[in-house]
């Protein structure tokens, strides 16, 4: 069927494109291990990642939703040697096991996985003049994306990168009267980025071995 087939072409391309990696396949396996559910990014999105931020320059950016700290790890990859990662994590499991995945992978003095709703730590990123970020990529619980975009343009400067992970949810993103609560979510982040006139953005369908989904990006122009 169409998803097998999906997924057969998603490990193509990682066959050929993404070099086997134990540190990240023993975050995977310690991930798995801790019982988290595996909703991290594909291998091929985290890569997707680790290139914006380098294409991006980026020297700060801001994850929001770390669980095990797998596309944290292909962010933080793509830093300077004195770039920084803040992650956002409300679980403290997600964020034990997260921590123990940065040590192993060598990130610990670059990343900094702060625990908490992240409604709540954003004030205080902004209270201590954390920002502006280079790059922020949102990937949290999903009723809260348009409020997440909210708190990213305060930690923002024009020219940073914006991105939004799950916002098409197997193409129900278009139902407007759907009820749950994730679909409405990522409604709401369509709508705050239409009347937002200080992003340009844009939005990609994304089929592969998570299914049907897609990514929201946008640009802070000023
Ligand atoms: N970015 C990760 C990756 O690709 O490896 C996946 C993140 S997962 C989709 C979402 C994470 O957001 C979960 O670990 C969840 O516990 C966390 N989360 C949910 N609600 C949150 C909140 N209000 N504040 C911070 N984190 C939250």
């Amino acid at each position: 069927d169409a998803e097998e087939l999906w997924k057969q072409v998603d490990q193509y391309i990682t066959d050929r494109l993404i070099p086997a990696d134990p540190i990240l396949e023993e975050a995977q396996a310690a991930n798995a291990a801790a019982g988290l559910p595996t909703i991290d990014v594909a291998p091929n999105q985290g890569k997707l990642l680790h290139l914006l931020a380098r294409i991006a320059g980026a020297k700060k950016i801001l994850e929001i939703g770390t669980l095990g700290g797998y596309s944290t790890t292909w962010l933080a990859r793509a830093l300077p040697e004195d770039g920084r990662l803040v992650t956002l994590e409300f679980d403290a499991k997600h964020a034990e096991v997260a921590r123990k995945n940065i040590a192993r992978a060598g990130l610990d003095k670059v990343v900094t996985v702060q625990l908490g709703a992240a409604l709540d730590t954003l004030p205080v990123l902004v209270k201590e003049g954390a920002g502006p970020f280079d790059l922020i990529f949102i990937d949290a619980d999903k009723k809260n994306l348009a409020n997440y975009l909210a708190w990213s343009l305060k930690l923002s400067r024009k020219g940073t990168l914006i991105l939004v992970d799950n916002v098409i949810r197997d193409g129900e993103v278009i139902d407007a009267s759907s009820e749950d609560p994730n679909v409405q979510g990522a409604r709401q982040l369509f709508d705050a980025l239409k009347r937002e006139p200080r992003l340009q953005a844009t939005a990609l369908q994304t089929i592969g071995s998570k299914g049907h989904d897609g990514f929201a990006m946008a640009v802070v122009v000023e």
